[in-house]
């Protein structure tokens, strides 16, 4: 998403208010986890003696499966998000992103925020109880009668995900 900055790149202070909804920077940035439906970004990007500084808020909607039963699993995002622009080309020692002419592009730096904030597994719900690690049954729906209920089910469910990836 490239955002024309021509009016307050040559003034400092100057202020420019983003408001945006648009498809995802990248549809599944996670392996296994999409993005669903457009990204919403509504903020400001304002020049600090030269530094642009990008400031608000990304609303997404994503959807995974669990890690436990493979049951689809829904969550939504709502981040704040700071970051800096840097013409120069030391930006990525000093932490910032790079831009060049008169279009900044806040793709990556969208992209980045949602990677990091996006959890590392997902669980249908607290007490999801897997699958069973003998028959493959969901054993939220059905109790398929095999023994080994003594294995914690989390480990059940990441054994299955497993053999069955
Ligand atoms: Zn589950
Ligand atoms: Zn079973």
């Amino acid at each position: 998403m490239k955002v024309d900055i021509s009016d307050i790149i040559t003034i400092n202070g100057a202020c420019l208010k983003i408001d945006w909804t648009g498809g995802p920077p990248e549809r599944e940035p996670v392996e296994g986890c999409t993005i669903e439906g457009d990204v919403i970004f509504s903020g400001t990007l304002t020049n600090n003696s030269g530094i642009l500084h990008l400031d608000g808020w990304l609303e997404a909607a994503y959807k995974s499966a669990c890690y436990r039963c493979l049951g689809e699993v829904r969550g939504a995002l709502r981040l704040r998000i700071k970051e800096d622009f840097s013409g120069s080309a030391d930006s990525e020692q000093n932490d910032m992103y790079l831009f060049e002419g008169k279009k900044l592009d806040i793709s990556r730096a969208l992209n980045d925020n949602i990677i990091l904030n996006l959890p590392m597994k997902h669980l249908c719900s607290e007490q999801c109880r897997g699958l069973c690690s003998s028959c493959g049954a969901n054993l939220n729906e059905v109790r398929c009668g095999c023994s080994g209920d003594s294995i914690d089910p989390r480990m059940e469910g990441l054994r299955s995900f497993f053999e069955k990836s």
